[in-house]
C-alpha cells in the first residue's frame, strides 16, 4: 500500500504558485462571504485565508449574522463583481436555508466565482471548455495524476452525486477516458461494484461506508468524506482495514482536505488569467494540473 500524501502535495502546490505570483508581481485580492457561526465553516474558511495570506493573496471576510437578509448578499456579490481590485468570491457553504444558494452562487460572476459552482462554470466543466472547476474534484484529480495512476480504460467508481463533489468528479473521470459509475443512496449493490473498480473516490459522507471487503489489491481510494465521530475527523473509508489491502490511498485527515484548499488557491490565480493575463495560463504549473 502507498499513502497519497496530500499535504505534501499541496504545500508543493503552494509553493509553485507563490513562484506564479511573484514571478508575475500579482496583486490577487479573495472575498469571503462567511454566513453564521458554524464551527466547520468558521475553521475552513480561516485555513483558506492562511493558505492565501501564505502565498501572498489578499483576503476579505465579509461575516455576516445568521439571520441576514438575502438582498444584504446581494449587494455584497454585485460590488465585489464590480470591484477591478477583487478577483474572487467565495460564498463559504452550506448558508442558513432562508437563503436562496443556487440564487447567489448564479450571481457571482463567472470569472470571479473561484468555487467553480456557478452554471456556467458547471456548463464549462461539462462541455470541457476552459472555466473554474470545482476544487474538491480538481484535487482528487490532481492527486491521481501526481502518483501516475493510470485513468484511461480503467473503471473508476464514484460514490456520491452532489454538484459540489460527485457529479463533477464523474465528469472530470471520465474526461481522462475513465469508465465511471456513480453510485448514490438508492444505489444496489455498493459492494459488488466496488469490487470492480479500479479507482474509487469516496464522497458520501458516510463513515465507515467503505470497507475491507469491498476493495481489491489493484484499488486506489480517493477518501472525500469528512465526518466527526466523537470529536474525531474520519472519512467514509474504514481506513485502518482498508489501508493494508489497496494499492493507493488517502487519508483523512491530510488527503484531500488541503488538496481542495490549495486547488482554491489555483483557481484565484486561474480567474486573475481569465480576468486579465491569459499568458499565466501557459506557466507548468496549469500544464501539469488538469487544466
Ligand atoms: P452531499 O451533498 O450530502 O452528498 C452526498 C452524496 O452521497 C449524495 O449523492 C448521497 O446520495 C450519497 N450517499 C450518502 N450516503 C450514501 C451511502 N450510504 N451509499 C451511497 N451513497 C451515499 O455531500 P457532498 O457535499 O457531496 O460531500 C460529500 C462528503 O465529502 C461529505 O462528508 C463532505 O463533508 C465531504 N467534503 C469534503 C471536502 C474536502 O475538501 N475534503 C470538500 C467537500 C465535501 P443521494 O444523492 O441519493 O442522497
Amino acid at each position: 500500500m502507498a499513502l497519497i500524501d496530500g499535504t505534501k502535495i499541496s504545500l508543493q502546490i503552494l509553493t509553485d504558485l507563490k513562484l506564479i505570483i511573484d514571478k508575475y508581481n500579482l496583486d490577487l485580492k479573495l472575498t469571503v462571504i462567511l454566513i453564521g457561526n458554524n464551527s466547520a465553516s468558521l475553521s475552513y474558511v480561516k485555513m483558506k485565508a492562511s493558505d492565501a495570506k501564505d502565498i501572498g493573496i489578499n483576503v476579505e471576510i465579509i461575516h455576516k449574522d445568521e439571520d441576514v437578509q438575502e438582498h444584504e448578499i446581494v449587494e455584497i456579490i454585485k460590488k465585489n463583481n464590480i470591484d477591478p481590485s477583487v478577483n474572487g468570491i467565495l460564498l463559504q457553504l452550506p448558508i442558513p436555508t432562508h437563503l436562496n444558494s443556487t440564487y447567489l452562487l448564479n450571481l457571482i460572476d463567472p470569472l470571479k466565482d473561484v468555487d467553480g459552482l456557478s452554471h456556467v462554470n458547471i456548463g464549462k466543466l461539462y462541455s470541457q471548455y476552459k472555466g473554474l472547476k470545482p476544487c474538491t474534484p480538481s484535487g482528487c484529480l490532481f492527486l491521481l495524476k501526481k502518483y501516475s495512476i493510470p485513468l484511461a480504460g480503467k473503471k473508476a467508481v464514484v460514490i456520491g452525486r452532489s454538484n459540489l463533489v460527485g457529479r463533477p468528479m464523474a465528469a472530470l473521470l471520465e474526461q481522462e477516458d475513465a469508465t465511471v459509475t456513480i453510485c448514490h443512496s438508492k444505489t444496489k449493490n455498493l459492494k459488488e461494484i466496488c469490487l470492480e473498480a479500479d479507482i474509487i473516490i469516496a464522497a458520501a459522507g458516510s463513515p465507515y461506508l467503505i470497507k475491507d471487503d469491498m476493495v481489491t489489491v489493484d484499488a486506489t481510494v480517493i477518501d472525500v468524506g469528512i465526518n466527526f465521530i466523537n470529536g474525531k475527523l474520519l472519512g467514509d473509508v474504514d481506513f485502518n482495514k482498508v489501508q493494508p489491502i489497496v494499492k493507493y490511498i488517502s487519508p483523512v485527515p491530510g488527503g484531500v482536505g488541503p488538496m481542495t484548499r490549495a486547488m482554491l488557491m489555483k483557481n484565484i490565480i486561474h480567474a486573475y488569467s481569465l480576468q486579465n493575463n491569459p499568458k499565466i495560463l501557459r506557466e507548468n504549473i496549469f500544464k501539469n494540473a488538469n487544466d
